[in-house]
């Protein structure tokens, strides 16, 4: 039985959203400088809204909470979660404040970020209980770290309370409270979210420690996890990349989704790697990310 013919899971993504605005130009500039670009792109992105953009093409149901500026940045951010099918009800736009923004200049085969919180800084504690009903009625929740560390615990807990998974994807880098890890039914760093997570201890006590739980991603070598009775790597699989930027955010919601479904870990991870496996063969976050057939076929 294909996958399309059970109830769509229910995933729940709480995080930001935000539009990334890429330059391109052969130098960066100096303090004081000024130089000619190359080209201009805005593209929409955020680990939340990628997120939830990537497990609505897998085939979820999805619901986003977050928030947008009440400038035209937002409308387009909010535009784009629409046409992917992402459920919007819980993304308002903050009052006189900004969208979130990642500024990227890509010169000298290099890139430099400078990113803005603005409204993303907005999703709160006390916004975030409004959107309660949505979280408990979900089949599986998935967050990251570009919102405030206080919603990250409450959210936490409202699944623990209610029975949710949660899936944490604890990027980017930065602790994590104790209470957080203990209510998250998954986490997910890459190798250097996780030397940070468990303060740079050996990576296997870790895995050992969170057995079935802890699922370290690995790039071209696919993910990492202790199964309770031993390390076992799930590969990734051979592609020919081309931008692995947001490889990670593909990863996390195609393993919710397949999680969701009754997925066993060893077949969620090598869905998830499959997914993520796709979309570094193409340019962009958003734009690499596949369809469910796409995963399907490509796993057949
Ligand atoms: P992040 O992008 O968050 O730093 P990783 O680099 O560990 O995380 O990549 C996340 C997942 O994306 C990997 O576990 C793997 O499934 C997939 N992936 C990333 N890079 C490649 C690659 N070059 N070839 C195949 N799969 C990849």
């Amino acid at each position: 039985m294909s996958a399309y013919t059970k109830k769509q899971p229910r995933v729940v993504v709480v995080g930001s959203c935000s539009m990334d605005l890429v330059v391109t130009s052969s130098r960066r500039p100096g303090a004081g400088e000024t130089v000619l670009g190359e080209s201009f792109k805005t593209v929409p992105g955020g680990k939340g809204a990628n997120q939830a953009v990537a497990a609505a093409r897998l085939g979820a149901d999805v619901s986003m909470i977050g928030r947008v500026g009440d400038d035209s940045l937002g409308q387009t951010i909010l535009d784009n979660l629409k046409q992917n099918g992402v459920c919007t009800d819980n993304v308002e736009p903050v009052t006189h404040c900004e969208s979130g923004t990642a500024h990227i200049i890509l010169a000298e085969g290099d890139n430099s970020i400078i990113v803005v919180e603005a409204a993303n800084r907005h999703v709160t504690p006390e916004y975030v209980e409004q959107a309660r009903a949505v979280i408990e009625q979900a089949d599986i929740v998935l967050i990251q770290q570009e919102i405030p560390a206080e919603t990250v615990l409450l959210v936490s807990r409202i699944c623990k309370q209610s029975g949710v998974p949660l899936l944490l994807n604890p990027a980017p880098a930065r602790p994590v409270e104790a209470e957080v890890i203990d209510n998250s039914a998954y986490l997910t760093p890459n190798e250097h979210e996780a030397s940070l997570l468990f303060d740079g201890a050996e990576l296997g006590e870790s895995l050992r420690k969170y057995p079935n739980r802890l699922i370290v991603t690995e790039g071209s070598r696919g993910a990492r996890y202790f199964d309770g009775q031993e390390e076992a790597v799930v590969p990734s699989y051979p592609v020919e990349a081309v931008d692995t930027t947001g490889a990670g955010d593909t990863f996390n919601a195609a393993f919710a989704v397949a999680l969701a479904e009754g997925k066993s870990i060893a077949d969620s991870l090598r869905f998830a790697n499959r997914a993520a496996s796709l979309s570094v063969t193409r340019f962009g976050a958003q734009g690499g990310m596949p369809k469910r057939a796409e995963v399907e076929e490509a796993l057949a």
